[in-house]
């Protein structure tokens, strides 16, 4: 490219009135951009539809060259480009879903100056050919985006990003921007550490935002409560609702559409055609539920995302930020609603003891979802426990269900003990293996077929849990597996003790618990009349 035609295209702030049609830059894009137009390396975290995309696309349009963009979203890029193409910038891509031709085209284009960004999948770099490609033209820029999947600390952790580090040491004079909207303190190192970005800008953006309302629900009737949820709040919103399994994902949105709710399902199992169907209905339509599995919605820009609802607990706290990010991009109110339960508990335990990998993988996905059941059962403002979770320390925020109906606490020690000693029952008395609901029956002194069939209705413990509600056993069980004062293993989820739940037991350890929202509530409205 000639320099007239550079100079012609002036500064950052130039581009951005007149190729992208904005008034100023946000937050520290202007700095980052003028980093990396500099030729300086830059790591920017920064949350979902905080802008991270112009923070790549500006330098690639000022500097000389073409800026390559690594991005694992392959399904996204002919969207990216098409949008980008729109604005007047050449951009292109190349990835496994082209045809030879296609890619042909591609790859002249940018060997003739054509281009002014050039998206490629991460595994593209792992073939000779396309390094002896780059090596042929100019590169502007580097762009490394979701630059959390080179973590494995992580939770999206994605091998061919590993073989990112070598950019540095074939182009050491081309600067490199990593992005990604999410990353605890760990990740952040570990990324700076494996693409060799230690002598980068860090920029690192405020994780909060501030219109998202978290709440975090317990779960009896989860299809139930979120039907009341839309009908309440967001009667005729555009939202997305998780489901863990495809199953429940179909069950879902049958169920919305039932009661009149226009949802549509969208999950890997189902035909690609159908999927990207649903996706474009999504995004063009206005009031639709996606009713999806997390296969669905990294980089999605959809503004007007009004709410986002789990009905099973994710695996991360990284991974909800995440999620719950794709609500309101545009800054205007909305919810993220997860609600969970016992059942959830036990079976993220499960998916984690029969996960494949080693040792320290397992206990790396334990402790991403001990972390996500401690924002879970808080009784602090969620927000505050989630923007420690990434390192950031704010004030209790008035928008999150604990600061709006603040949860009490209880003293769960002696119910704890009640339940931990059935546990010791059942495991001494028989070789069976029994679950909670078993447990929970005995504690209440309940006769069913399967107390009577194992003389259960002649343990010591038997009836010594009727002041509580079934309701409120469930909740006890959830929490004692939460904090590790008990654990299940094997098919059948058999309660057993841990060690915490010696000291229980031995009136060593005291055991705080949550009261659950709804109790509380009913309580206050009892109390205040
Ligand atoms: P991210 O990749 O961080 O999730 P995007 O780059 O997709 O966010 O930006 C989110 C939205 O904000 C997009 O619609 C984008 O066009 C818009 N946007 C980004 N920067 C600006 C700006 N300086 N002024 C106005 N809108 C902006
Ligand atoms: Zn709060």
């Amino acid at each position: 490219v000639a320099p007239a035609a550079d100079a012609a295209r002036g500064g950052a702030l130039e581009v951005l009135h007149r190729v992208f049609g904005y008034d100023a830059f946000r937050g520290s894009q202007q700095e980052i951009i003028d980093t990396v137009v500099g030729g300086g390396d830059a790591l920017v975290l920064m949350p979902t539809g905080g802008g991270k995309s112009l923070c790549y696309q500006i330098p690639a349009l000022v500097r000389d060259g073409v800026g390559v963009v690594v991005s694992p979203l392959i399904a996204l890029m002919q969207d990216q480009v098409d949008a980008l193409r729109a604005l007047g910038v050449r951009a292109g891509f190349l990835n496994s879903t082209q045809d030879l031709d296609e890619r042909r085209l591609v790859e002249a284009e940018f060997l003739a100056g054509e281009l002014d960004l050039l998206y490629l999948a991460p595994e593209r770099l792992r073939v000779e050919s396309t390094v002896r490609l780059l090596e042929r033209g100019t590169i502007s820029l580097f762009a490394i985006d979701e630059a959390h999947c080179v973590a494995q600390w992580g939770h999206d952790f994605r091998p061919d990003y590993l073989a990112l580090s070598a950019l540095h040491e074939r182009w050491p004079d081309v600067p490199r921007i990593a992005l990604t909207a999410t990353a605890t303190e760990a990740t952040h190192g570990e990324i700076a550490s494996r693409l060799k970005l230690q002598d980068a800008r860090h920029f690192v953006a405020s994780f909060d935002r501030p219109n998202i309302q978290y709440r975090i629900a317990p779960k009896n009737e989860p299809r139930r409560q979120l039907l009341h949820l839309l009908r309440t709040e967001h009667p005729g919103d555009a939202g997305i609702v998780y489901c863990l399994s495809r199953a429940s994902v179909e069950k879902t949105a049958e169920f919305l559409v039932k009661n009149g709710v226009e949802a549509l399902p969208y999950h890997a199992g189902l035909d690609a055609r159908v999927r990207q169907e649903h996706q474009a209905r999504f995004l063009r339509e206005d009031g639709l539920v996606m009713v999806a599995t997390i296969a669905f919605g990294m980089g999605i820009d959809k503004p007007d995302v009004r709410f986002v609802a789990h009905l099973d607990l994710p695996k991360s706290v990284e991974g909800y930020y995440q999620e719950t990010g794709r609500a309101g991009r545009d800054g205007l109110p909305s919810t993220a609603w997860l609600a969970y339960g016992y059942q959830d508990v036990v079976q993220q335990r499960k998916m984690i003891d029969t996960s494949e990998g080693d040792e320290a993988h397992r206990r790396r996905l334990s402790e991403h979802v001990d972390a996500m059941l401690a924002l879970c059962e808080t009784v602090e403002c969620r927000r505050v426990r989630l923007l420690d979770y990434f390192g950031q320390k704010s004030e209790p925020c008035g928008n999150c269900d604990t600061c709006l109906s603040p949860p009490e606490s209880w003293d769960g020690t002696v119910p704890a003990q009640k339940l931990l000693s059935t546990v010791v029952r059942l495991k001494r008395e028989r070789n069976q293996k029994f679950g909670v609901g078993q447990a929970v029956d005995i504690l209440l002194g309940r006769k069913t077929a399967k107390v009577i069939q194992f003389d259960h209705d002649g343990l010591s413990v038997f009836g010594i849990g009727a002041d509580l509600s079934e309701a409120k056993w469930r909740s006890v069980a959830r929490q004692l597996l939460s904090q590790g004062l008990l654990a299940v293993e094997g098919e059948y989820s058999t309660l057993v003790l841990t060690d915490g739940s010696g000291e229980v037991l031995g009136g060593q350890r005291k055991v705080t618990l949550r009261k659950e929202p709804e109790k509380a509530a009913k309580a206050a409205r009892a109390g205040g009349g």
